[in-house]
């Protein structure tokens, strides 16, 4: 084999092209802005409160600046113990105040005047408002702007990109979380036993592929001044059933990881394997590729073709694309 493999660095492609410049993404000026479309959406404009139906009006709302009438609307659906937003359904204990629902599922009594939280008292009025009113991001202390529609929110923030990255390593063991910046910085700390090659052509090596239960193998790869990380994951997919999930992430955005690609080829014994890809950001995650099985897959049987002593070597190429 002429190509380096994992036990020893690559140093015959040395990686010096610089990354090509992302591509340019002006928001276009002739995009609606996001309150027009939120109270579209929103419940029929005779049932809002006068005063409420007036901030989700155009100009109320999306990234622009929040009125101070605004800010105070929505302070008022502060949760008083997690000072997350109380929104839809809205439940309120026997005095009046709310509390939101994931704190109520933990209180015995209101945390404001101590009284009882049972029987659920619902408070449609607040409803009503709270669908007529755009609440900030989650992640609007770490820069997001944008205010949304409650039932737009969630699906938001899991995309927001200023969502703190978590450690990119498999599996949930390791919890932590922080910026783009400081994710290098914790893996060379916090796991240092994952190698690093440098080269955009190198030899990802697993070893020992028939080691029982779920597996995951993990190494980095340095090329284009960037950092990407290789998993192969061995899972059972359904009982008896083994499969082996490869796939390539940047340690980087998704507008990043859009100017490059990925090659992962199994080869020998006179066949050849390839997949080809878009290189995932760490701020998705494996977990929803390999279940939509968005990354090269196969199977033990398939595995066992290419191994070789029960180690399989699975050629990456990373190259630069044009967008
Ligand atoms: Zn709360
Ligand atoms: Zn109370
Ligand atoms: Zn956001
Ligand atoms: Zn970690």
């Amino acid at each position: 084999m002429s190509r380096p493999s994992s036990t020893g660095p690559s140093a015959n492609k040395p990686c010096s092209k610089p990354p090509p410049p992302p591509t340019p993404h002006a928001p276009s000026p002739a995009a609606p802005p996001a309150a027009a479309t939120i109270s579209a959406a929103g419940p029929g404009s005779s049932a809002v409160p006068a005063a409420a139906a007036v901030i989700s009006g155009p100009g109320g709302g999306g990234a622009g600046p929040v009125s101070p009438q605004h800010h105070e609307l929505t302070s008022l659906f502060e949760c008083p113990v997690c000072f997350d937003y109380v929104l839809p359904p809205i439940l309120q204990c026997q005095a009046g105040h709310l509390v939101c629902n994931q704190c109520r599922q933990k209180l015995s009594c209101c945390p404001t005047c101590r009284g009882a939280l049972t029987p659920s008292i619902r408070n449609l009025a607040m409803e009503k408002v709270a669908s007529a009113v755009l609440f900030p991001c989650k992640y609007a202390t770490t820069g997001c702007s944008l205010t949304l529609h409650h039932t737009e929110k969630p699906e938001h923030e899991d995309v927001c990109e200023y969502r703190p990255y978590s450690c990119p390593c498999p599996g949930a063991s390791c919890k932590w979380q922080g910026s783009l910046e400081a994710v290098m910085a914790h893996l060379m700390h916090a796991h240092k036993s994952i190698t690093t090659l440098q080269g955009e052509d190198i030899v990802f090596l697993a070893t020992d592929i028939d080691l029982p239960g779920a597996v995951d193998w993990v190494m980095m790869q340095s090329c284009f001044g960037y950092h990407f990380m290789l998993v192969l994951e061995k899972q059972e997919k359904y009982e008896g059933h083994q499969q082996f999930f490869a796939i390539v992430l940047l340690i980087g955005t998704r507008k990043q990881a859009e100017n490059f690609a990925y090659r992962l080829e199994l080869n020998g014994n006179r066949r050849r394997l390839t997949w080809e890809a878009t290189p995932r950001s760490i701020h998705d995650g494996v977990a929803s590729a390999i279940m939509n099985s968005d990354c090269l897959v196969f199977d033990t049987a398939i595995a066992h073709l290419f191994a070789d002593n029960g180690n399989l070597g699975i050629n990456v190429t990373i190259s630069t694309c044009c967008p």
